[in-house]
């Protein structure tokens, strides 16, 4: 299996150090509002990657982590605390927002039918780990107190800049992070936050006898030390994370710990809508309930993802998700066809419409049809030739099977076959143009398709379709 390691900036043949074991750690959302369109992005494509290594037959260990706790609106340690922000809009408490967009983020999550990680954390469960991570970085000289905060001292940590291959010397205090006139070095970060007296931050915790909350990057390198040990497998993120959150969250680790954080890194690029950043101020952010209300399934967002590789930028729009969402009935649709295949009076029918510029699939090689597909999604998960090959090949429901084990679009359960109430109907339809009784067959064919179902009529009889 190959994958895009940020780390060294190359393609590396990916196994991971235990080999009964790969260790994985997904950073997950702040929870202050519903996860836009572009944020689940992100974990369509983590769900690629543990599907891809389920497939070779590796056990998976994953921790999504979800930060549930004061974590400011801006990579520099300044800025409005986003869920005392989500509390003052809504009327509620923090710890009342920070359940209720869980929850939200969930129910996103599962409608897209994403495998459930191993554990999912919520950062305010690991504070006293916190402490105890930042008294070691203390102990070991690598922190400096200031009047509002705990700082990793970023000069003492020789490799800071290698990871996001960082131009320390040229970087502008007020470019990458604001100027606080009193750290020692621009790109020094708090590791724990104090409260000023007067000021209202309603998570606090005590900690060197003063008020105070841990410094945004902490969480993630606690969590990981807790859960899984250094060095985990694959840390993956968003590429707006590397020259802060995980340069940082290396920093911390490994000036704890001396130990490598994370053998592999994976980033995946940003969605576009229309061409423009996802942003409040354009007024484009789409949640999946948007979608929905426009007719589009979360699914047919899947679909429209894993056309695509994770590390390119995309751009959304809404004719490429109706192209996507044509995709997915499609498939669908070939599905319906094989259980009409079942039945004699179709079979013909159904190897001649199936077969219909259809490469047989022995004709491609001798491997299986789930080998050629893994073997795609093993080159970098490359999930876009995976999905020609489907496009391109004659499939059993076995096959199919696997393709939603492999990508979880629901392709199959989305996919009932029809009740036979319905194929009487069929049937009746057919006997009625027999008998040239074209009204009854018409009056059929609505009914039919007031029930989703189209039917295209051929020289050996009626097949039934999905309606787009
Ligand atoms: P947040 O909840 O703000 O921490 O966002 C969670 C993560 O979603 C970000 O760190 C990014 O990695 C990811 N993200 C945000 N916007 C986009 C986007 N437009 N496209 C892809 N990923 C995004
Ligand atoms: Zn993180």
């Amino acid at each position: 299996m190959k994958l895009y390691n940020t780390l060294t900036r190359k393609i590396e043949t990916f196994a991971p150090e235990n080999k009964d074991e790969v260790k994985i750690y997904t950073c997950g959302p702040t929870v202050y509002s519903h996860p836009h369109i572009g944020n689940y992005a992100s974990y369509i494509y983590w769900d690629l990657l543990i599907r891809t290594l389920t497939a070779n037959d590796y056990k998976v260990n994953r921790i999504l982590n979800i930060t549930d706790v004061g974590h400011l609106s801006s990579d520099a340690d300044e800025g409005e605390d986003k869920l005392e922000k989500g509390a003052a809009r809504e009327h509620k408490t923090v710890w009342e927002i920070a359940d209720y967009y869980i929850k939200d983020f969930l129910k996103g999550y599962d409608s897209l039918n994403l495998v459930k990680p191993n554990k999912i954390t919520r950062a305010t469960d690991y504070i006293e780990q916190d402490i105890k991570l930042v008294d070691l970085l203390t102990k070991k000289g690598y922190t400096y107190e200031l009047e509002d905060g705990v700082y990793f001292n970023t000069d003492h940590f020789a490799h800071y800049a290698d990871f996001a291959k960082l131009d320390l010397k040229h970087l502008q205090a007020g470019a990458r992070v604001e100027f606080n006139t009193s750290k020692l070095h621009p790109s020094d970060f708090a590791v724990w936050k104090f409260i000023k007296s007067g000021e209202t931050h309603a998570m606090r915790w005590d900690y060197l006898g003063r008020p105070g909350y841990p410094g945004w990057h902490l969480e993630c390198s606690t969590i990981i030390h807790t859960e899984l040990g250094e060095p985990i497998d694959i840390h993956t993120g968003g590429i707006d994370h590397i020259p802060v959150h995980h340069t940082n969250e290396i920093a911390q680790s490994e000036a704890a710990f001396d130990t490598k954080l994370s053998r592999f890194w994976l980033h995946c690029n940003f969605i576009t809508i229309d061409g423009n950043k996802i942003s409040k101020s354009l007024g484009n952010i789409y949640t999946l309930e948007d979608l929905k209300e426009r007719g589009f399934s979360p699914l047919d967002f899947k679909m429209w993802i894993l056309q695509g590789h994770y590390q390119s930028e995309r751009n959304f729009t809404f004719d490429d998700l109706a192209a996507a969402k044509r995709r997915r009935l499609n498939w669908r649709n070939r599905i319906a066809l094989l259980y009409q295949a079942d039945e004699n009076k179709h079979s013909n029918t159904f190897s001649k419409r199936v077969k219909l510029g259809l490469a047989p699939l022995s004709a491609l090689e001798k491997k299986s049809f789930e080998c050629l597909l893994v073997d795609n999604l093993n080159d970098n998960l490359n999930s876009a030739a995976a999905f020609s090959l489907i496009d391109n090949s004659e499939l059993t429901l076995a096959d199919w099977q696997k393709i939603d084990e492999l990508f979880g679009l629901n392709l199959i359960d989305d996919t009932p076959d029809i009740p036979n109430s319905l194929k009487d109907l069929i049937k009746q339809r057919e006997q009625a143009r027999t008998d040239k009784d074209f009204a009854i067959a018409d009056k059929i064919r609505q009914e039919l398709e007031a029930n989703n179902i189209i039917i295209n009529d051929t020289p050996t009889g009626s097949i039934w379709e999905y309606k787009a």
